[in-house]
Formats: structure tokens, sequence, C-alpha cells
């Protein structure tokens, strides 16, 4: 059966303004995670003036209840307030205990911010850099230190929008150095290109950085001995979006104890960032059936984020 909406110019006008707006509004934000300090305000004559040059088939809203919505998307979405009180800057060392994070579906409690402004990039490939030198001489967990070949410290674009968290490194990732490089993560691969974006765009990151023996999951213990290291890389990457991949790296996260079943399918929070979780790429390929799902969880993300996939 025919759309309705296509055979309807003003409602396909309506739809593509409110799509462009939902794009014009994520990307603004996504533009504020990464450290753009201030975005001007829009004047609504020259929106005008430019939607009668470059779209002047997509009518302009009245300045009416449309105006006022519009209104609101930049006072809450693209010029978001600052918190009452914020640090001045990044201290020098790093508290041992972090905040609590709560558990939380998107709607409810008002999410916590991270505790550290955005940085630029220059200065969040430097952190991530001395960090890795640490993660790399790092002996607290005495059986992973002892089977590893070298650590597994993550990789990306360190302002990335989307990062992907998962759980540790295989025999693959374990020679190689590199996050996701075996067959799980080829389908992983092939799940940000389904996204619209590449490996370059994203950054990939593992709940622990030493290969367990014998790929079991790693220890509750071992968890927490690596909680600081992903903890700060998020903190330095601040994206918009985690998705968590597999029970280990999401109720790690989450500090969460429920399957992955009952966690995926909605938004999460971790400080700034909305957490998806998903099935692990590993998981996916014993049991395609549930390539389905982790689809669907990646279309919520996407919809959120205002990326098309026509
Ligand atoms: S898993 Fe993390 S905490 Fe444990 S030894 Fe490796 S780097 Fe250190």
């Amino acid at each position: 059966m025919a759309d309705p909406a296509s055979s309807d110019p003003q409602r396909t006008g309506d739809l593509d303004r409110d799509n462009t707006l939902l794009q014009a509004a994520a990307f603004a934000e996504h533009l504020q995670r990464s450290g753009v300090a201030f975005l001007p305000r829009a004047n609504p004559d020259r929106v005008a003036e430019f939607k009668q040059r470059f779209a002047p088939s997509i009518p302009i809203a009245p300045a009416t209840e449309k105006k006022a919505a519009v209104e609101q998307v930049a006072e809450e979405k693209i010029l978001p307030k600052p918190p009452e009180s914020r640090p001045e800057s990044r201290p020098e060392s790093r508290p041992e205990s972090r905040p609590e994070f709560q558990s939380t579906s998107i709607r409810g409690e008002a999410a916590k911010r991270y505790p550290c402004e955005a940085r630029p990039v220059s200065q969040r490939t430097a952190e991530l850099d001395t960090l890795a030198s640490t993660v790399a001489a790092c002996t607290k967990c005495p059986e992973l230190v002892h089977c590893r070949t070298q650590t597994v410290f993550g990789e990306g674009d360190p302002q990335a929008r989307f990062v992907f968290f998962g759980e540790g490194p295989g025999a693959d990732e374990d020679r190689t150095g590199r996050p996701f490089v075996g067959k799980a993560g080829q389908l992983l691969d092939k799940m940000i290109v389904a996204c619209k974006l590449t490996r370059d765009e994203v950054y990939i990151l593992n709940t622990v950085k030493c290969r367990p023996p014998g790929n079991r999951n790693p220890e509750p213990e071992e968890i927490e001995n690596c909680r600081p290291f992903f903890e700060s890389q998020l903190e330095i990457i601040r994206p918009q979006y985690i998705v968590c991949l597999g029970a280990v790296g999401t109720q790690a996260l989450l500090r969460s104890k429920l399957p992955i079943g009952k966690l995926r399918g909605k938004f999460h929070r971790y400080f700034d960032s909305k957490v998806v979780a998903t099935y692990h790429p590993a998981y996916l390929l014993r049991n395609p059936a549930a390539k389905k799902a982790a689809w669907a969880d990646l279309q919520m993300m996407l919809k959120d984020a205002g990326i098309s996939l026509r």
C-alpha cells in the first residue's frame, strides 16, 4: 500500500524539515560534547532567508507554536545550560572512587554529568597516550599478566560520537594489540558500516585490557581492577553514545546484574552518554538469529542520533 505521506507534498515537506532539524540539533549537541564551547543562537530571519534561497520547496514554519518548539530545541539541545558548578580544570590526580552511576532508564532521574570539562582533541590524544602507557605497565591481575602477550588499550577517534565497548581481548587481539580484529571484529566492522560509520570515526575499547586465559570471562575482581582505565577512557572521549557489546561489558558499565536480554531495547545513561546494550558479535556469530535484535538496537540509536539509513 502506498505511503500516504509520499503523496502529500505538505506532509513530506514537514517530515523533511523535522528530520533536518533533528539532525542539526543532534550534530550541534555532538559538537558541544566534542569541546566546541559556543554555538551562535539561530536568527529566525536568517533561517528564513536561507530556506528561501536553498530549499524554497520546504515551507517555513509560521512564527507560532512551531517556532516556539524550534527555540525550545535550541535552548535544550543546541545551547544546553552549563551546570551550576563545574571544576575549572582537570584535577591533577584522578580520585580513587568515582561518582556512583545510577543504572536508570534514560527517562528516569536526570543523569549526572562527566566530572570534567570536554578537552580539545590534542589534549584528549595526549591523555589517552599517557593512559595507554600506564595500562601497558599494569600488573594488577597476576593471572592475566602471566598469560598476556600485550595489553589491548583501544583505538579510534578520541572525540568519537559513538563508542563500542566490548568484553576483553581474544587471541587475535592479544597477538596484534588491537581490539576486535578477529572474526567477531569483522562482524563488528560490518555493524559499524551498516550504521553508515567507519571504524576510524568511532572508538573501540574493552572492559579488561588483558586477555583472560582460554577466553574465559573476566573475573569480577579483574573488572574492578581495570575499571579506572575504561572509565578514564570514556571520560576523555565523552561519546554521545556507548554501544555495550555483550553482558560482561554492559553489566560492568551499568553496574547491573541483569541479563543482556533485559538490558537491551532501551537507553541507559552513563554520565552524559546514552548507553545502548546489545549482543556481542561473538555471540551473534554463534547465534545468527539474534542479529535481527542487535540490528534493532542499533537502529534505535541511529534514529535517536538523527542518522537516516535511507
Ligand atoms: S586487565 Fe586491566 S587491571 Fe588487569 S592487569 Fe590488565 S590492564 Fe591491569
